[in-house]
């Protein structure tokens, strides 16, 4: 089972992989055996995703669809999962 993650319990994750599906915005978090789907302070979990390459490290993006919440997660590894 996918795990529902909410936004405000997020903080800190290292994201290893991400895709975005009808369903959402799924994570591969380390730590974590299964991926967490991210879920909104407005129950959304469609986000807009955006890679960031900075000078210390990458960062993945996220911007909920329904409102704005943003938030801002290392990213490592290579980023968007294979199809
Ligand atoms: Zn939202």
């Amino acid at each position: 089972m996918v795990r529902d993650v909410p936004i405000g319990e997020s903080l800190g994750l290292v994201v290893k992989g991400w895709r975005s599906t009808d369903e959402g915005l799924f994570l591969r978090v380390q730590g974590h055996q299964e991926e967490v789907r991210l879920v909104s302070r407005c129950g959304r979990c469609h986000w807009i995703v955006r890679e960031q390459y900075r000078a210390e490290g990458p960062k993945l993006v996220v911007t909920c669809h329904g409102c704005n919440e943003q938030m801002t997660y290392a990213l490592e590894g290579s980023g968007a999962a294979a199809r």
